[in-house]
């Protein structure tokens, strides 16, 4: 069979960098699609060059024409910093950049992946989050512009999928890390190596007894292949996520220990709307998917550390 031809918004992002990499593996011809707001062509500049990849400097909330099989839709910042820093953009690029990709999609007749959160539950009142949960959101505080507009954006892909009968994919993805997280992007686990790495004390906000479950880079790529590639009717929305749960605390202690660090922890307070407990029921995706994580926090951490060991100016 040919290749596919398969585009991926906010593919010069962390996960989508990943993404990317993985397709070109598999055969695929992958054009990857940001206007490099949090990405950057450093994390795919080792798929520069390679003759099936193409990059395109472009901002979702503006239409393109373009001609492919398959979209996964990644464009969004995905950090509390970078969300917050623009939230009127935020929320265009999630609704806006929505339409625009189911728009192109109907176009083509493309299959199209919605990269959805764990934060369209907000701030949980049921443990572990499953599915069916509808969530428990601020509309009108400082995370809503991401958290409703990833909930709208799904709104239109079952719009799209009932009133045009558009293949779609809608996935919930749980707090990931890995290599080529930005250093500076504000999220706990880079935040927390980074300080580590440097000799700064960790910044626990509130009493770090927030919990939070971790998903390996490599796990979760591997789940949205599986969902995009799934060949039956399924559309989810589907969790992706690791079941291991930590509280903030838990992981600085740990982050500290595997770099050997000698920082200290220092408490600052906790933001507005911080959800307080958060791991996935992934029932669904085993039985739908036959998808698991496969790597624990212990190893997945040991390969973040060292990755972010190499870079510039890290010791
Ligand atoms: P990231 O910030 O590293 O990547 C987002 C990418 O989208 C960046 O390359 C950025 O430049 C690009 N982008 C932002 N706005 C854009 C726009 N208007 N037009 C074109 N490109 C734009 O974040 P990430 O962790 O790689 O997240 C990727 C996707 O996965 C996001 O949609 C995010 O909401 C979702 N997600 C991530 C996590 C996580 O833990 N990493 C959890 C849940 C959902
Ligand atoms: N957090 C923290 N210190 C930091 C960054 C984050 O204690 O330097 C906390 C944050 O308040 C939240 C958790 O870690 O409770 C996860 O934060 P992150 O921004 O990584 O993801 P999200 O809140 O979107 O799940």
């Amino acid at each position: 069979m040919a290749n596919k031809r398969v585009l991926v918004t906010g593919g010069a992002g962390f996960i989508g960098s990943h993404l990317c990499e993985y397709l070109l593996n598999q055969g695929e011809e992958v054009l990857c699609l940001d206007n490099f707001f949090t990405g950057s062509k450093e994390n795919v500049r080792h798929l520069m060059g390679h003759p099936r990849f193409e990059l395109i400097r472009h901002d979702v909330v503006e239409p393109i024409l373009l001609e492919v099989d398959q979209i996964y839709n990644l464009a969004c910042p995905a950090s509390p910093v970078h969300y917050q820093y623009n939230p009127i953009k935020t929320t265009k690029t999630s609704v806006l950049g929505a339409i625009n990709m189911l728009g192109l999609a109907k176009r083509v007749k493309a299959t199209i992946l919605q990269a959805s959160t764990s934060e369209v539950y907000g701030d949980p009142l049921v443990h572990p989050q499953g599915e069916d949960y509808w969530g428990h959101v601020n509309p009108r505080g400082i995370r809503s512009c991401y958290d409703e507009g990833k909930r709208c954006a799904e709104t239109l892909f079952f719009d799209y999928h009932r009133q045009h009968g558009l293949d779609i994919k809608v996935v919930r993805i749980f707090n990931t890390y890995g290599p080529r997280m930005h250093p500076q992007d504000g999220r706990v686990v880079s935040n927390f190596i980074m300080q580590s790495l440097t000799g700064q004390d960790i910044t626990v906000y509130g009493d770090g007894r927030q919990t939070r479950s971790f998903c390996y880079i490599d796990d979760l790529v591997t789940g949205l292949d599986r969902m995009m590639n799934h060949s039956g009717d399924f559309t989810g929305p589907v969790n992706l996520g690791n079941l291991g749960e930590f509280t903030i605390l838990e992981l600085a202690e740990k982050v500290i220990a595997m770099t050997g660090s000698k920082s200290g922890i220092v408490f600052k307070p906790l933001p507005q709307d911080d959800p307080m407990q958060r791991r996935p029921d992934i029932t669904l995706a085993k039985e739908r998917l036959n998808w698991a994580p496969a790597v624990p926090l212990d190893e997945g951490l040991r390969k973040t550390i060292a990755y972010f060991r190499q870079l510039p100016g890290i010791c």
